[in-house]
């Protein structure tokens, strides 16, 4: 039988806005000694600002509108922030044949032609080399390709979620050993993004499937096997590894369906501070247990 503190504790958890889905998760949250991180939506806001375009033989207003629409069944954060850039209604052309391409972009016909809008991997999946993109500022490059041809990128700039700094911090107070980050962003970014927060380790340019396979190798590492590793994250791309992990963290408010489905606890209002919070009711109620 379940002892009655558990249900305590899953009473108290829930009134700080976050849902644990079963009493064996706040045994793994109490021995909890490394957190994982998705970055963008996670630790990140996943609200991306337009902070320049660079078009070449194309007006730049057009660029954007052909990027607005080709992302326009998108439900990436990248493809929201980019149709919110887009001043304009974007149901104005024929959009077909959309392909979204997990960790690259996307591809579909807008009004009849071609376009691709993603990292250099989807220029590279396009087979079009991308150009005039030296010396640009440290922020995300969108990369645009009509018909075949490079036609420019558009610049966007995320911001890291108020409380992640001092969420890492609680964290450490709380028992944790390492917080690591994995990306699908360049190293660039992500690099930048782990200094900017004080994250212990990072990893980048990882694929979906790739997430998988670092998780492994990072579970790999403990050092007995009564220590959790847990794994937060927001995205479609991020339920396999939300299952894989001991204990999987979803964001509930802005997070996919399939995220918040796959994971063991919720956190209602995306704020990475619940982590440390549901870790602390987790050890007070396992005290009361054992
Ligand atoms: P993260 O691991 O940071 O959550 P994702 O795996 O979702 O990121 O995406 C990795 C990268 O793939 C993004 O930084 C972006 O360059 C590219 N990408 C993915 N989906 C899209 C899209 N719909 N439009 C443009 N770029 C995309
Ligand atoms: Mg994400």
């Amino acid at each position: 039988s379940v002892p009655l503190s558990f249900f305590a504790g899953i009473g108290t958890a829930s009134r700080e806005g976050v849902l644990v889905k079963g009493a064996s998760y706040l045994e793994a949250l109490a021995s909890t000694k490394t957190v994982v991180f998705d970055k963008t939506g996670t630790l990140t806001k996943g609200v991306f600002d337009v902070t320049g375009i660079h078009a070449d033989d194309i007006d730049k207003d057009m660029l954007l509108h052909m990027a607005a629409h080709v992302e326009r069944h998108s439900s990436h954060p990248i493809a929201v922030s980019l149709r919110n850039a887009f001043a304009h209604e974007a149901d104005s052309c024929s959009v077909e044949d959309v392909e979204e391409f997990a960790g690259q972009g996307v591809r579909a016909k807008v009004n009849g032609k071609v376009v691709y809008a993603g990292n250099e991997k989807m220029m590279a999946t396009a087979g079009v080399e991308t150009h005039g993109c030296e010396n640009e500022p440290v922020g995300a490059l969108i990369h645009v390709a009509i018909d075949g041809k490079y036609a420019g990128h558009i610049i966007i700039s995320d911001v890291v979620k108020d409380h992640s700094v001092q969420a890492l911090k609680e964290l450490k107070k709380a028992g944790v050993r390492q917080n690591v980050m994995l990306t699908g962003d360049v190293k660039e970014v992500g690099e930048r993004v782990a200094k900017d927060i004080g994250i212990d380790r990072v990893c980048t340019d990882l694929l979906p499937q790739d997430k998988v396979a670092k998780f492994e190798e990072i579970l790999k590492e403990r050092k007995d096997e009564n220590e959790m590793t847990a794994f937060v994250g927001d995205g479609i791309n991020d339920a396999p590894v939300l299952r894989r992990a001991d204990i999987g963290i979803a964001m509930g408010a802005m997070g996919s369906d399939a995220a918040i489905e796959a994971a063991d606890v919720v956190l209602m209002d995306d704020d990475p501070l619940k982590i440390p919070t549901a870790m602390r009711i987790a050890r007070k109620c396992m005290a009361i247990v054992r």
